[in-house]
């Protein structure tokens, strides 16, 4: 996916210093762009646009990354003095991602050799703040980087960047179906579908459950047993499972039978992500009438999270959106992610930690070992029935969780850092789990997360680093908080409110 996308180079000049010196500044911007390509550490191309020596010249940049779907982003970096005036018309209405790359052509001063010519050539210490000026001046949301061009530091500050830009642009075409509506009663994952689409770009619809009978109806049998093949094959499973005349192995069947309906679904709607509701699950008859589904299609939603649809339970819909964000930004990556589920604590002094599950739907691509294939009953929502689900624990590693919640006036993105620690052996809750410490610690994690109003549900990544949310709150405009090894109840408070405040005087501002 990110070969359907590129970044783009502008490099800030002007025509004072004569037009031998836009040459020389247009050589360098060519050899900086080669060199961060061939770097090996952008996973998308960056592609240099030339020099920028006027207003309209900037213009017409702007107007044309607004308009290339393939461009996902812009840097810009000011070789020599660039008065920023000419900047005003362009970063008005420039709708992509704006990285500002404070660097410079050579690395060290020349001592023994520099003249007045050189210094004038190698002026971005003074450019880049004329730049970063009039970004500040006119509030344009951006990422600064500052550092050399050839440092593997800088090239990787950028590579989030690119990574956070590319999952930007695959939401601003996101369409998240809800199979049956929200919960009842339930706040957290309720909130205002149309602010959410002005401010992230997805769209949010309704499929009454009823409306996937037709697509359900459709699947034909023989791609049900090949499917069925191809989950003995996949993981691991008790022998006695593929009996074809055990309840158990009709579940199974039944369970790939859904998998199939929500796949022709979301593919004939061109969604990105879904939520599911386990309160509604069609005819309550479907036991004798054969139609809809007979089980939380729990199986069906840990696969499609593998291969990157959005997924949120219980209707939560800004679960499901933020998940495939966060796995579009880890493509390639080999950690792995997940939407997981706050499910129980687990005090043990200094060692307290969090169960995080869910009914079923936790992404396998978190497993620690191969994922094992289990069906148990499972006694809660509208079917109460043996249900299918793929059983494994997941890496004892450092990773992020974040969510997002709507605070009336804002979406709040709350991120902690966390620490998997070894679980436990569950025989009597046959689901995958993780179990967590947020750090600081239990104590003061929690508590953060719960002052802030974050959701039991989240989205969990090995890879990503606090610096993918930065980026990401900040193109998107969104309020983050993040709850690290440095937080204390007493900051953190004082930083939600000055939050209230900022968001108070400027609500009406799309800052
Ligand atoms: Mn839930």
């Amino acid at each position: 996916m990110y070969e359907n996308y590129e970044i783009w180079w502008v490099t800030g000049a002007q025509l004072l210093y004569g037009g031998d010196a836009v040459v020389a500044v247009d050589a360098h911007s060519k050899e900086m762009v080669e060199g961060l390509n061939k770097s090996g550490n952008l996973p998308v191309k960056v592609v240099y646009k030339g020099t920028a020596n006027s207003s309209s010249e900037v213009e017409d940049i702007m107007k044309a990354a607004n308009n290339d779907p393939r461009c996902a982003g812009i840097i810009t970096w000011m070789h020599t003095f660039s008065p920023a005036k000419m900047w005003i018309h362009g970063l008005k209405i420039l709708s992509k991602p704006l990285l500002h790359f404070h660097t410079q052509y050579n690395a060290e001063i020349p001592w023994k050799t520099m003249d007045m010519d050189f210094m004038n050539l190698n002026q971005s210490a003074h450019g880049d703040r004329e730049f970063g000026h009039i970004c500040a001046r006119m509030r344009v949301r951006r990422k600064v980087v500052t550092g050399y061009w050839k440092d593997e530091e800088a090239q990787k500050r950028i590579a989030v960047w690119q990574r956070v830009c590319v999952a930007w642009a695959d939401s601003q075409d996101m369409r998240i179906i809800r199979f049956g509506d929200q919960m009842n009663n339930v706040a957290v994952t309720d909130g205002d579908k149309v602010e959410a689409e002005i401010r992230m770009g997805y769209h949010v619809d309704y499929m009454p459950f009823s409306s996937l009978m037709p697509y359900f109806d459709a699947v034909k049998d023989e791609d049900v047993d090949a499917l069925v093949a191809e989950y003995f094959k996949l993981y691991a499973h008790d022998k006695k499972l593929e009996d074809k005349s055990t309840e158990e192995y009709r579940k199974v069947w039944n369970s790939a039978k859904a998998e199939l309906t929500l796949r022709a679904v979301l593919k004939d709607k061109g969604a990105k992500g879904f939520t599911t509701n386990f309160d509604d699950l069609g005819d309550v008859n479907v036991e004798t009438t054969g139609r809809g589904f007979d089980q939380i299609p729990g199986l069906a939603s840990q696969r499609l999270m593998a291969e990157g649809y959005g997924f949120g339970a219980e209707g939560d819909w800004k679960s499901a959106a933020l998940y495939r964000t966060l796995w579009v930004m880890t493509q390639g990556m080999k950690g792995g992610c997940s939407f997981l589920e706050d499910y129980t604590l687990n005090f043990d002094g200094k060692k307290s930690s969090i169960l995080q599950a869910h009914m079923l739907e936790v992404c396998p691509l978190i497993a620690e070992e191969r994922p094992r294939l289990e069906v148990h009953f499972l006694g809660i929502g509208i079917r109460k029935s043996l249900t299918a689900r793929l059983v494994f624990t997941s890496k004892p590693e450092k990773g992020v969780t974040a969510t997002v919640v709507d605070m009336g006036n804002r979406f709040r993105l709350i991120v902690n850092d966390v620490e998997c620690i070894k679980s436990k052996a569950l025989p009597k809750l046959p689901v995958a789990s993780a179990l967590w410490i947020p750090m600081p610690n239990f104590e003061v994690g929690a508590t953060a997360w719960i002052l802030a109003g974050g959701t039991h549900h989240s989205c969990f990544s090995y890879d990503v680093t606090p610096e993918y949310w930065e980026d990401y709150a900040e193109i998107a405009g969104l309020e983050m908080v993040h709850i690290d090894k440095d937080t204390t109840v007493e900051n953190f408070k004082q930083q939600l409110r000055m939050g209230e405040v900022y968001y108070m005087l400027n609500k009406s501002l799309y800052l």
